[in-house]
Formats: structure tokens, C-alpha cells, sequence
């Protein structure tokens, strides 16, 4: 049976071959945001590339600070997403990643995760003269049956737009597959996840990260699901005892992608962080609907950053209870506002549950905003904390 392994170098290989490919080609290629219904495009012959997700692999090269440099617009660091500022850096740096993504012939971006990747691709679409179209999700339209069907309706003009620059129709046995195969590969990705519900870890929290680009870029492909199939297979072998009981945390929000491990060091060797909910944003909830479009709606509207704040402290209180953690990093990443939001009341809610937890200031992408030192601090304080407990 092919590994893990294997096959996730296989989908990076395939998402940069199939972008260099179209571009020679001529075949249409579309900019998306990360939670851009994908299955839609994909129906519609397009191939489509995450600026997002190739702004991690800039952080990850370890030129995040010449790259933003290179934006030309360093000096909005403290307000602009550095994603956004490493992609606008990407073409204006020498040797890029990759060679950089090729040119797109469409952007489409969503709300519902940031307001930023809206302003983002407008600027790409008014600097470049490529159409564009947003979709709107308004926050909690997953239970709502008429916002679900202004999303439905969205999609449906959607459609209309791609056809009318692109010639191609939807073909909806496509769709379908897509749709079936998005849902069961986020279903697979939950599973993976939950087997660190049981003591001791089995998947390193690290492994988590480095398995994430085939949900990010091909859900919806049958070898992003045969990947996490091998995956849940390979993470789901029996281990050994937590001897030396373990002390569980919780890392929430976003990693730090230009460190190694992509999380700091915990010097304490009895500490852990066996989760990082962030993962978890892309398990996606698909209906049991055979209404492709209903599904959709339904999946796209509820990600972690388009709901209420409220709910968003209660799914990661339920993963503190379900993961039997003991003490949460928050990290309070300067890029991205939306995320900051929860973390002062899912502090007072973990409080309420005798739950200790500290703050780290940084940025997911920038190190201009990491301090060691003051991370290092936080992180002892913590583990401090959880052993006298
Ligand atoms: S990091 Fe936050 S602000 Fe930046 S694109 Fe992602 S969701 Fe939007």
C-alpha cells in the first residue's frame, strides 16, 4: 500500500506541475481564497491556485523578510496581512518559490473568512485588469435557509461569470464527485485528528501541519483522499503507554511558518502541545444532502472565522474537553484581525473551567514580530503553572 508519504509528494508535485502546464497550455487559471467553494471551478474545467497556501511556502523558504520588503509596501506590516504582503512581494522578488505562480486569468475571492482577501484580489484585479468576483457569505447562514439561498444564488451567478469568460460549462457529474469526495476527505482529516484523543499522542502535532496542503489546495481530488485514507491508516497503528503522563496543550490559531517546526520550542519536556485548532478550520461540514449546490452553501458559510465569536469559544472548549488538554497557547497573530477576536472571551471561558492559558503576540508569517524570548517566557509560565496544579 502506497504511504502517506508517497502520495502528499505527489500532490505538491501535481499542483505546481498543473499550474506551470495550464499556463503553457492556455487553460484557464483562476486565484482563489482558501474557502472558495473549489468543486464549482473544478466542475468548470478550471485550475485554480491559493495565493494563501503560496504565501506559507515564501514564509516557509525562510525569506519572509526580503520578500515583504520586496511588496513595496513593508511599511504597512503592522496593518496589512503578511500574506497578502509576501504575495504582492513574490512578484517582485528575485527567484521566487517555485518561479512563482503563474499569471491568473480570474480572481475569485470570499468573506468568509477575512475582509483582507477581498481588498487583496480587488487590488490584483484593478493593478492587472483580470475580472473578479466575491462571493458573500453573511456569518451563521449554515442553519438559515434564506441566507443559504443567497449564497445558492451567489453560486449560481458565479457560474455565469466563469462561463462568460471562460466558454466552459458546469458539468455536474463532476460536481457531484467533487462534492462527495470533499466531504468524506474532511470526514478522514477529522479522524486523523482524533486519534490523539487517546494517551499518548500517536500524530505529532507537527505532522498535522505538514499534512495540511492536500485539504488546502485539493479537496475534492481523489488523491487528496487517498491521502488522508493512508494517513488515518499509518496514525491509527497502537503505540505505547504515557509513562511520564504527559501534559496536554492546546496551540490556538495559527503556526508560525517560518520557524522550522512551525511551532516554538516547549522547553519543558513534560509538556506537549498535542493540538492545534487551526488544523481543524479546514474539516469542513458537508451535508447529507444530495443537493450538491445546498451542500456548499451550507459547508462554506460555517468555517471557524465565519462564525459568531461565541460559537467559535465553544468548538475550542469542546476541543479542550474531547482532547483532554490541560493549558492553551493563544497565539495573538498581528495579520489576521478576525482571528484575534476570540481570544480574550475563550480565555475567560477556559478560566471558567480552570483551564490556564497565556498569550503569545507574533505573526504567522512575519518574524519581524517574534520575540524568543518573550515567547519562551509565556510558554515556561504556563508549564509552570500546570505542574503545581
Ligand atoms: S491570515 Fe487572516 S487576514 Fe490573512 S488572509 Fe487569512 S484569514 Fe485573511
Amino acid at each position: 500500500m502506497e504511504s502517506s508519504r508517497s502520495i502528499g509528494v505527489k500532490v505538491f508535485a501535481e499542483y505546481y506541475h498543473a499550474a506551470a502546464e495550464a499556463h503553457q497550455e492556455g487553460k484557464p487559471i483562476a486565484y482563489i481564497t482558501a474557502f472558495t467553494p473549489v468543486e464549482i471551478l473544478r466542475a468548470m474545467g478550471l485550475v485554480c491556485l491559493y495565493p494563501e497556501s503560496y504565501a506559507v511556502v515564501c514564509a516557509a523558504s525562510g525569506r519572509s523578510t526580503e520578500m515583504i520588503q520586496a511588496s513595496g509596501m513593508e511599511a504597512f506590516a503592522q496593518d496589512l496581512c503578511s500574506y497578502s504582503l509576501l504575495s504582492f512581494g513574490a512578484e517582485r522578488c528575485d527567484r521566487p518559490p517555485f518561479h512563482g505562480l503563474p499569471p491568473p486569468d480570474l480572481l475569485i475571492a470570499t468573506n468568509n473568512q477575512c475582509g483582507t482577501t477581498m481588498l487583496w484580489f480587488r487590488l490584483w484585479a484593478q493593478k492587472k485588469n483580470i475580472p473578479l468576483f466575491i462571493i458573500d457569505y453573511p456569518g451563521a447562514a449554515h442553519d438559515q435557509p434564506a441566507l443559504t439561498r443567497y449564497i445558492r444564488r451567489q453560486y449560481e451567478a458565479l457560474i455565469e461569470f466563469i462561463q462568460a469568460h471562460t466558454g466552459n460549462p458546469l458539468n455536474p457529474a463532476i460536481l457531484g464527485e467533487q462534492v462527495e469526495r470533499s466531504k468524506q476527505t474532511c470526514m478522514l482529516w477529522q479522524s486523523v485528528h482524533e486519534v490523539n484523543q487517546a494517551r499518548p499522542v500517536r500524530v505529532e502535532v507537527q505532522r498535522l501541519i505538514d499534512a495540511l496542503f492536500p485539504i488546502v489546495v485539493a479537496r475534492g481530488t481523489r488523491q487528496a483522499y487517498e491521502y488522508y485514507e493512508a494517513l488515518l491508516r499509518e496514525c491509527s497503528q497502537p503505540v505505547g503507554q504515557d509513562k511520564n503522563h504527559t501534559i496536554r496543550l492546546l496551540w490556538h490559531g495559527y503556526p508560525m511558518w517560518f520557524l522550522p517546526k512551525k511551532f516554538p520550542r516547549c522547553g519543558d519536556t513534560q509538556c506537549q502541545i498535542v493540538l492545534n485548532d487551526y488544523t481543524l478550520w479546514w474539516s469542513l461540514r458537508y451535508p447529507d444532502t444530495a443537493d450538491d449546490m445546498e451542500a456548499l452553501a451550507v459547508a462554506y458559510s460555517d468555517t471557524y472565522l465565519n462564525r459568531t465569536v461565541p460559537r467559535r469559544v465553544e468548538e475550542v472548549a469542546g476541543l479542550v474537553a474531547a482532547y483532554s488538554i490541560e493549558g492553551v497557547i493563544c497565539h495573538a497573530n498581528r495579520s489576521c484581525r478576525r482571528a484575534l477576536a476570540d481570544i480574550s472571551p475563550l480565555r475567560q471561558r477556559l478560566h471558567q473551567s480552570s483551564i490556564p492559558s497565556v498569550v503569545i503576540e507574533a505573526d504567522m508569517a512575519n518574524p519581524q514580530f517574534h520575540s524568543a524570548e518573550q515567547i519562551q517566557l509565556r510558554m515556561e509560565s504556563l508549564c509552570d503553572a500546570l505542574r503545581v496544579l
